[in-house]
């Protein structure tokens, strides 16, 4: 995984390069590289939402500040699902920095208030899919917030599978176990206390 400051270092490597020269060091770099690293830096120019975040393709915008966008789906699930992106390319949400993360769901969540009030839905759904396993189709972390009405034609749902105790116990502390510590908790009274709040209202 590249960070971003080894990124903008390899862009500073290859200015004031002739083409030719650059062309020879962009593959040595390359070369150095593994697959998914190799990946974050070739498909960083033809990334859709990064060309979108600069403004090289027209969008429907519905947000827009410093590090996100949110724009109109144009393949909707429903009229008015719009989705919610960082500007900086990331393929999936483990790889963005914790505070734009945060950041990320906070406005997800106004969003999700907006879309509901806006299209005067009777729910919404917020949902992130992290690989193409999970549905993930683009090559850049996605927030989707869709409106959602009691008779609509979106599915999300499984089937729940049986799993007896002593493998529930096991794979709880599997899971715990993975878990950093200091990202595990959550310490503040006042946002326990929000959480609570939050409870009583929908969505
Ligand atoms: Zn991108």
């Amino acid at each position: 995984m590249l960070s971003l400051e080894r990124i903008e270092e390899i862009k500073e490597e290859l200015q004031g390069l002739s083409p030719e020269e650059q062309q020879k060091k962009f593959q040595e770099i390359i070369q150095s590289l593994d697959p998914e690293e190799r990946e974050q830096l070739t498909g960083k120019q033809q990334c859709p939402f990064c060309l979108m975040a600069k403004g090289e393709i027209p969008v429907k915008k519905v947000y827009e500040d410093e590090t996100l966008m949110g724009i109109l789906d144009i393949r909707p699930a429903n009229k008015g699902h719009t989705l919610l992106f960082p500007k900086e390319h990331h393929k999936m949400l483990s790889t963005v920095p914790e505070v734009l993360v945060a950041h990320m769901f906070t406005v997800a969540n106004k969003l999700s208030t907006a879309v509901f009030d806006a299209m005067q839905a009777q729910g919404t759904n917020i949902l992130v899919a992290n690989g193409p396993a999970a549905g993930q189709t683009a090559p850049h972390v996605l927030i989707n917030i869709i409106p959602r009405f009691t008779k609509d034609k979106v599915v999300i749902g499984w089937d729940a599978e049986k799993i007896d105790d002593t493998e529930m116990e096991k794979i709880a502390g599997s899971i715990q176990s993975k878990i950093p510590k200091e990202k595990a908790k959550i310490t503040q009274k006042k946002e326990m206390q929000s959480v609570r709040e939050d409870f009583s209202r929908i969505p």
